[in-house]
């Protein structure tokens, strides 16, 4: 289901991806307050796990997370850094009470991954509502954006890949 994602990943940085083994979820990253998993814990357990050769590492995961200043984010990454997160978890269309639909969840997912990394590399958010380094707030913004640079952020990344 995933193995769209490596390919998408080179065409948009240049680097070749791998898919690695699952890693599990520490169990200090879930806010029983919130019954949310905070993106901070779980961006740190991934660098754990970062084999030695990666550049840039994101993790999936289907829980709901959150950083303490917002309800919820789909996803967080290190700016410049070398790790990522991104969950399915309100990318599904049974989130919002509509049947499941593997193609439109893997269509967002591949935006929010390519958005994350983006981060990775020194890429901040973009007015562009099209492009993939919009910040998105809503399930509606995600589907709006693309999964490409627009024409400026496109500049900025040679920039700094
Ligand atoms: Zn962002
Ligand atoms: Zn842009």
């Amino acid at each position: 289901m995933l193995c769209f994602l490596p390919k998408k990943i080179e065409m948009r940085f240049d680097y070749s991806s791998e898919i690695l083994e699952k890693i599990g979820i520490p169990e200090r990253a879930f806010d029983l307050k919130r019954n949310q998993y905070s993106s901070t814990q779980i961006l740190r357990n991934i660098l754990e796990f970062t084999p030695e050769n990666a550049l840039k590492i994101i993790g999936l995961i289907s829980v709901d997370l959150y950083i303490p200043v917002l309800t919820f984010v789909f996803g967080q990454a290190q700016l410049n850094g070398k790790a990522a997160v991104v969950s399915i978890h309100r990318l599904r269309q049974e989130y919002y009470g509509l049947p499941p639909n593997n193609r439109i969840l893997l269509k967002r997912l591949g935006k929010e991954v390519i958005h994350e990394l983006g981060h990775t590399f020194g890429m901040v958010h973009c007015w562009d509502t099209r492009c993939v380094m919009h910040f998105s707030n809503s399930i509606r913004e995600i589907d709006v954006k693309e999964d490409k640079f627009c024409e400026s952020c496109s500049k900025i990344l040679l920039s700094k890949l």
